[in-house]
């Protein structure tokens, strides 16, 4: 059997890539350094994979992003220089981004203009043959033209067909360039049309024509429609056989033709526990009786992993296998394999989560529900907040600036008293509570300075969870996050965010909001055991956090607001298996704040999806008042809303704080006045559409004051009249 691997992270041992990215953006290097470096990143990756696998992709490196390297190979922009590059990444012009698939990677969404016409960006084809003349096992890497159009936005939807095949006819004069080629198609993954499917299949027929080596990759999840990729001309497809199971039972009833290559990702892209050997090899057995040509390989990319374990020192350590420990199991399956299986008996069993159980914590349904219902709570919260018509608020964190990332630094490394380090939070917030004062908001946030990561901060608090010194991984961009890892029995040990909150509210009358963030996103946000229902993950984290929350109450905290950015990423692809998880995701979030008193109102905070196609489960959280991110995917939100009847209040961002661009109040009007048509004026917030955090604090300001006006403007509208008599 032979091995292939791919998507190793891009990141650096030591994130070389942000820091030489980030040098070049901020002026400290040129451009040669800058590709000089990336180059070398590029290489040294290229000679970790040809120590351990026999075959690899080559040109996965990107500046910023693959999505946006293959719009610009197919000449759908055209970057003469790489600024010119750089400024689709960021800044005012920037692209928009989204998640891809169901992981917390963004990539930046290319928009096909009606008069695109296709051209081959020659230079990245003959880069790529250099980079292949020198690494003759690489195999050189595309993004498919399926998956590139399934997730662009078009100008003119109807003329996806049109594009594809557009696309297609280029693919096909850049795939006869080389001998053998890697083409990622997750997107066979997703729910697709017969439509679709039958278009796929024209693609890939004609592609196929054009070279007889075509690799096709698919990941994340199962391929329904893996018999109709039998007939293709196509030399190898892979399979997620770790997060797509069906595959599993799809080569077992159907087969898998032997003229092609099954490339069997059977170590997890997306997990960081060791791979079971005696199990993946035993499947590896099983799926040798169906296909004749097996090449072991992993399910998913291995840049949703850090690049390796070493040099960590968490408790786990001996259980964890991140890209490079990745890399070295293929290459032990393929030696196990060779043996014919005779290896596997010597391997020791994996006792570990035998011995730490997550303990089952049952509750009954009525543990999940608040003592009375919306209408009679809010006839209370009005009582007990009295807020005016549009409160303003945010959602929750302003600026970190340098300094309160080198205080964080400095009280970890110990160069910073606990007692210093804490006065230096509650002088921030401090500041930050006069400032909201001075602009008026009407609901108040402490500022999160205490928090390096919405998710890490919890998890360093909470029992069970592991966090690691370098496991850093590229959520977009050169923007890198740590996921904690969830091994153990969760706890809560002690007050996570009561004191700093409590600080906040003792500086003034009006309410502050006590913030956490949701079951669900820590979750999705983590690694965590998979040999455990997530759902009984979700529940012992609901009750930590349920504490923390009886907590904020009992010291007079009277909104509360958990963030669930993940709530729609954390859904599975195919649509199927969204009852499942929704159930413990809705469950998890309703157990949180089961036992609040009615007059506690409390908030939930989503950002960066498309949410109409979940509003059903979203109408299911036992919330008051939603936030949620609006610029972007401007109208839809509030139709999906106004369908449902949604009666409790709401907050529709009216500002993209991710926008380099100033905030302008007649593009704030225009949200609020789209939102009136469906809600009434007793339903609306006013609020930015997501955290502070990544902001300069000049332009902060700038926009709250702006947002303020527009408050100002929309209370003493008579009629909800604009000064010039416009309607709002
Ligand atoms: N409360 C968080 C903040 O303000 C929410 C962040 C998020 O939604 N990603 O930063
Ligand atoms: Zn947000």
């Amino acid at each position: 059997m032979k091995t292939y691997a791919y998507g190793f992270p891009r990141l650096g041992m030591n994130r070389e890539y942000k820091t030489v990215i980030e040098s070049y953006w901020a002026g400290r290097i040129k451009e040669e350094k800058l590709m000089r470096e990336i180059e070398n990143l590029e290489r040294k990756i290229l000679h970790t994979y040809k120590a351990n696998v026999d075959n690899f992709p080559v040109g996965e490196m990107t500046l910023y992003d693959k999505m946006l390297d293959t719009a610009t190979l197919i000449g759908l922009y055209k970057t003469k220089t790489i600024n010119d590059y750089f400024r689709l990444c960021r800044g005012k012009n920037a692209l928009e981004m989204t998640k891809w698939f169901n992981t917390n990677y963004h990539y930046l969404i290319p928009r096909i203009k009606e008069n695109y016409k296709p051209s081959i960006f020659k230079p990245e084809i003959e880069r790529l043959k250099r980079l292949c003349s020198d690494y003759k096992e690489g195999l050189p890497y595309f993004i498919g033209p399926f998956t590139f159009l399934k997730l662009s936005k078009s100008a003119n939807p109807q003329n996806f067909k049109f594009h594809l095949m557009e696309i297609t006819d280029l693919y096909c004069d850049i795939v006869k360039e080389f001998h053998a080629v890697h083409l990622d198609e997750p997107a066979l993954v997703l729910d697709l049309t017969e439509e679709e499917l039958k278009l796929f299949r024209l693609a890939y027929s004609k592609i196929g024509r054009y070279n007889a080596n075509i690799f096709l990759f698919t990941y994340y999840d199962s391929v329904d429609c893996l018999e109709e990729l039998y007939d293709l001309p196509v030399k190898g497809i892979g399979l997620d056989f770790i997060n797509g199971r069906d595959n599993f039972i799809n080569i077992r009833s159907k087969g898998f033709p032997d003229d092609k290559m099954l490339f069997a990702g059977i170590v997890n892209g997306r997990n960081v526990w060791k791979t079971d050997i005696k199990k993946a090899a035993s499947i590896l057995k099983e799926l040798s009786l169906h296909s004749k040509n097996i090449v072991i390989s992993n399910g998913s990319p291995l840049y949703h992993l850090p690049v390796t374990v070493k040099g960590e020192k968490t408790p786990v350590n001996d259980k964890l296998a991140f890209a490079e420990e990745r890399l070295g199991e293929i290459a032990t399956l393929k030696k196990i394999m060779e043996e014919d299986g005779k290896g596997i008996t010597i391997l020791p069993d994996d006792a570990f989560f035998n011995n730490h159980p997550i303990e089952k914590t049952r509750l009954s349904k009525k543990f999940y529900v608040r003592s009375l219902p919306y209408s009679e709570r809010i006839i209370k919260q009005k009582k007990a907040l009295n807020l005016p018509l549009f409160p303003a608020t945010t959602i929750g964190s302003f600026p970190q600036t340098p300094d309160v990332r080198q205080a964080r630094t400095a009280y970890k490394r110990k160069e910073m008293s606990e007692g210093e380090y804490n006065s230096f939070i509650r002088k921030k917030i401090q500041a930050t509570v006069e400032l909201q004062e001075q602009l008026g908001l009407d609901v108040r946030v402490h500022g999160e300075y205490e928090r390096s990561d919405m998710v890490e901060f919890f998890a360093e608090k909470l029992k069970g969870f592991a966090t690691t010194n370098n496991g850093w991984v590229l959520s977009y961009g050169t923007r890198t996050y740590r996921p904690p890892i969830i091994f153990g029995d969760i706890e809560r040990q002690d007050k996570m965010t009561v004191d700093f909150i409590k600080y906040a509210q003792s500086l003034t009358q009006k309410p502050v909001k006590g913030i956490l963030t949701g079951p669900v996103t820590i979750i999705k946000w983590s690694y965590v055991r998979d040999d455990i229902p997530v759902e009984k993950i979700a529940l012992q984290l609901a009750l930590s956090l349920k504490a923390e929350i009886m907590d904020l109450e009992k010291e007079g905290i009277k909104i509360i607001q958990i963030d669930e950015p993940a709530f729609k990423e954390g859904a599975p692809i195919k649509k199927r298996n969204w009852d499942r998880y929704f159930s413990w995701a809705v469950n998890s979030f309703n157990l949180c704040i089961s036992e609040t008193k009615p007059e506690t109102q409390v908030h939930t905070h989503m950002c960066y999806s498309e949410f109409g196609e979940i509003i059903e489960y979203i109408m299911k959280m036992d919330f008051d008042v939603i936030s949620i991110e609006a610029s972007r995917s401007k109208g839809d939100i509030i139709d999906a809303f106004k369908e449902k009847g949604f009666k409790k209040q709401i907050g529709l961002g009216v500002w993209d704080v991710h926008s380099y661009q100033t905030a302008k109040s007649h593009s704030m009007i225009k949200v609020i006045k789209k939102a009136l048509s469906v809600f009434s004026p007793e339903q609306l917030w006013i609020n930015p559409d997501c955290g502070l955090k990544t902001r300069e604090w000049k332009e902060t300001v700038e926009n709250l004051k702006n947002m303020m006006k527009v408050v100002e403007v929309m209370r003493n509208s008579k009629d909800f009249l604009l000064d010039d008599g416009r309607e709002v």
